[in-house]
């Protein structure tokens, strides 16, 4: 017996290593990325600010497996009804799977966005978002268009770049103008009101200029085009305006809550949409990844012990454990239905970072990332 897992982010990560636990040791296990390493993806932001902590954030995933065999290999296709996943270099055909190649950032046919903004979600994004801005002078203007989750952490990112040019720790009031634009009426949209105004309120007081209610339908070299009819220079352009399916499979299709999605295949994670037991479609996240992988380890044992039409297969059901962002060194945490700003919440963030990479071996990058985000000078 064959089992594949394709994506080795937050989901695939965490299932393939719950079944090289719990597998009889004759099932095959493989898993593919187009990459060698795991990416802390959640905390790709700090890398801007902080480059040397991408060390720390990209772990090899030759420590973090033990049996598992990987694969590198870009996936362009897949039947998840046939248990076949096409390779850029050849097939893979397999038993049971899980489809868990995350997403890629969403530009919405806004023209002109793919061109000339520059997306967050790989490590030479961050680096190229970092280089750009150390580039502009004070009296130029980078604008970040997504005021989600990574929108924010990389407006405040780049706002405390702007303030410490010289990266001495102490605050100049010279640097570029960092610009935040939203569609929504408010940033972090979908999220607690006391979490979006605690959020706005740090982003301001980092500096960040916040613009919600602005639709962005043009993108130059050099400007934004509104829906409104107004528009507003840039001389740089992140765009984190949302995910959207990798095209090798669809546009992230709908799985329900025992995640199948064909015979032969489970799906979870960025590269699907979830509808959790309870009917609510399950935000995409980092945190999410992980639990659903809990249930797929479950379903993937399951589905290779009973060859029946219709298995009896566990349901995942979404638990929001809470939130966190980062807003340059300031930090916002929804805990429960409290919000916390300031050091508390800091060091709630920094041990959920740490918590993280521990849990999939890396210790010393654990140490390493606490040590860089706590004292960074
Ligand atoms: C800047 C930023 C900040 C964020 N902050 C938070 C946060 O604070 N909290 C939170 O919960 N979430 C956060 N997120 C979201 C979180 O990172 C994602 O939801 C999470 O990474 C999804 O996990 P995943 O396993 O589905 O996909 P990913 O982590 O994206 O992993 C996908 C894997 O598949 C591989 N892959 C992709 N395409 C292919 C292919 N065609 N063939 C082979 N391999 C492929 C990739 O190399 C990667 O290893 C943030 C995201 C960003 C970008």
């Amino acid at each position: 017996m064959h089992v594949a897992v394709l994506g080795a982010g937050y989901a695939g990560l965490a299932l393939t290593r719950q079944l090289e636990r719990s597998l009889p040791a004759d099932v095959r296990l493989t898993l593919v990325d187009e990459t060698d390493y795991h990416l802390a993806q959640h905390l790709l932001h700090t890398t801007i600010g902080k480059p040397k902590l991408a060390d720390e954030l990209t772990i090899e995933l030759s420590a973090a497996l033990d049996r598992a065999e990987h694969r590198q290999a870009h996936v362009t296709g897949l039947d998840p009804d046939d248990g076949v996943a096409e390779l850029e270099n050849g097939q893979l055909s397999y038993d049971v799977g899980a489809l868990t190649i995350g997403a890629e950032t969403a530009f919405h046919g806004v023209s002109g966005a793919a061109e000339h903004g520059t997306p967050l979600k790989r490590l030479s994004h961050a680096h190229a978002i970092r280089e750009r801005f150390g580039e502009l002078t004070a009296d130029q203007r980078a604008v970040v268009v997504g005021g989600g989750l990574s929108g924010v952490q990389v407006a405040g990112e780049l706002a405390a770049l702007a303030a410490d040019r010289d990266g001495n720790g102490e605050k100049e009031e010279t640097g570029p103008t960092v610009l935040l634009v939203e569609r929504s009426q408010t940033v972090a949209p979908g999220f607690s009101a006391e979490f979006q105004s605690a959020v706005r309120a740090a982003l301001l007081d980092a500096g960040v200029e916040v613009r919600t209610g602005w639709d962005v339908t043009e993108v130059t070299p050099d400007r934004l085009g509104l829906a409104d009819g107004g528009s507003v220079g840039h001389d740089q352009l992140v765009w984190t305006g949302g995910i959207a399916g990798d095209r090798a499979v669809g546009d992230r299709p709908r799985v329900r809550a025992d995640l199948r999605l064909g015979e032969r295949t489970l799906g979870l994670g960025d590269a699907v949409r979830v509808v959790d037991a309870n009917g609510r479609l399950v935000p995409a996240s980092a945190q999410t990844a992980v639990r659903q992988a809990d249930v797929a380890a479950t379903n993937v044992r399951r589905l290779l012990a009973d060859n029946a039409p219709a298995p009896s297969l566990e349901r995942y059901r979404y638990t929001g454990l809470g939130w966190l962002v980062s807003v340059g060194e300031e930090t916002v945490a929804q805990v429960g239905p409290t919000v916390l700003r300031g050091p508390a919440a800091k060091a709630v963030k920094t041990s959920v970072g740490t918590g993280y990479l521990g849990s999939i071996g890396a210790w010393d990058s654990a140490a390493e990332y606490a040590r860089t985000v706590l004292w960074p000078n």
